[in-house]
């Protein structure tokens, strides 16, 4: 059960008729009617599909509707205006699609409006794009993971919350604010004044971000996956100093250079280890990592800076073991910049306090210390589809609906 009123919020244009369109075929009487024309493009708004794009994926079903493949041949479409292409009721594919975006932009207008002024703020990252037109964006990826609402789901429950005294920027899903708010009393059941201690030891702690995940080098993308971090359920503490070690050449650049491998599993999990005890190990070996690290990019960063500067990078360095070093360094520095690196040598890449780590795991919040493929030890999440469960398991995509317009 969802606590949320639906009624009382403004409803899309046609709420129930996507569950139509699984069955809709062409050779379906209603997919060649105009109602049936109608379906498909409020379905596809709400996919995020582009009006141009749109009308003519119509205009080319009804013209396929009008002439069937029997009766075409090499001339047979030639000379077919739209004009002709127009239904009884004389509403061409441009103007249906127009009227039916118009519409639907209305409606989802309403619903922005109707957030909260700080949930709003947070689509306003994009300096290319309005908040509303990014909202109008992201919005069809959340409709596409299956979510039918995702204001009253997701944004309408982001709140403000701490953690440690520190504020959340962009606040987190109360969902995520209610299992974090034993965190205090646990720690300090451990050892009185210890919230307050950890919390000197950090600095910067975001959360509420509506993005899709950071792509992997060489991932193939297919539909846009949303974060944890896009429905409030992820926390990143001082992303500077505990950055996400999770492309190809990085993770390999660094195994050679100091004997850690960041794509594997630091720590089997083991039903007879204590989850707190599993993470305390991907703490200490995260450490042992960063520690390592940090020893290897002092001893050769300042080497390496220097011949970026003058433009040497390119040459040899004579002595082998420097050259590798320096290629390593290259191959590490196409994904950070000399900034972050320059940061980790000075920080190391791993700042989480062990009491926080542990105490996480025994708030039951997954870390991404200790994920299989990458590492990224900024990162406390609840994985969002388990806790706030899509209105559809399947996935909606928006070129297989486009297929189905037109092809
Ligand atoms: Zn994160």
């Amino acid at each position: 059960m969802k606590p949320k009123d639906k009624r009382a919020r403004p409803r899309l244009l046609n709420p129930a008729a996507f569950h139509l369109v699984d069955a809709l075929h062409l050779d379906d009487p209603l997919a060649t009617s105009l109602e049936g024309d109608r379906v498909l493009v409020e379905e596809a708004l709400r996919r995020g599909a582009g009006e141009l794009d749109l009308a003519q994926r119509v205009a080319r079903r009804r013209e396929r509707a009008l002439s069937p493949p029997t009766a075409s041949s090499a001339f047979g479409r030639r000379g077919f205006g739209l004009e002709r292409l127009r239904p009884p009721d004389g509403i061409g594919p441009a103007s249906m699609v127009w009227e039916a975006a118009s519409a639907y932009r209305e409606t989802v207008r309403q619903e922005f409006t109707a957030l909260p002024d700080h949930v709003r703020a947070s689509f306003a990252f994009d300096k290319k794009r309005s908040a509303f037109d990014y909202y109008l964006g992201i919005r069809a990826a959340y409709y596409q993971a299956g979510y039918d609402d995702s204001a009253a789901d997701v944004f309408q429950r982001i709140k403000p919350a701490k953690l440690l005294g520190h504020d959340i920027i962009g606040g987190v899903h109360e969902v995520f604010a209610e299992q974090l708010a034993g965190l205090d009393r646990l720690l300090d059941s451990w050892s009185p004044g210890l919230p307050e201690r950890i919390g000197k030891e950090i600095h910067q702690v975001g959360g509420f971000v509506p993005r899709y995940i950071a792509p992997k080098q060489g991932e193939h993308r297919g539909a846009p996956v949303l974060s944890n971090h896009g429905f409030g359920m992820a926390i990143d503490i001082d992303p500077g100093k505990n950055p996400h070690i999770k492309d190809r050449d990085v993770i390999e650049g660094l195994k050679e250079a100091i004997g850690y491998d960041f794509g594997a599993t630091l720590a089997q999990s083991s039903r007879d280890i204590p989850d707190v005890d599993r993470i305390a190990q991907i703490h200490l070996r995260a450490q042992d990592a960063s520690r390592r690290l940090q020893s290897w990019l002092q001893q050769y960063l300042p080497m390496y800076r220097e011949a970026e500067r003058t433009g040497s990078i390119r040459s040899s360095f004579g002595d082998p073991e420097i050259e590798r070093n320096m290629r390593l360094l290259q191959r590490i520095r196409r994904f950070h910049s000399l900034a972050d690196l320059e940061s980790w040598a000075k920080h190391g890449i791993q700042s989480i306090p062990l009491y926080l780590a542990a105490a996480m795991a025994q708030l039951k919040f997954r870390w991404g210390a200790a994920y299989d493929h990458s590492k990224d030890v900024m990162h406390f999440e609840i994985e969002a589809r388990e806790r706030i469960p899509p209105d559809s398991k399947k996935p909606r995509p928006l070129d297989e609906l486009l297929r189905v317009i037109a092809p």
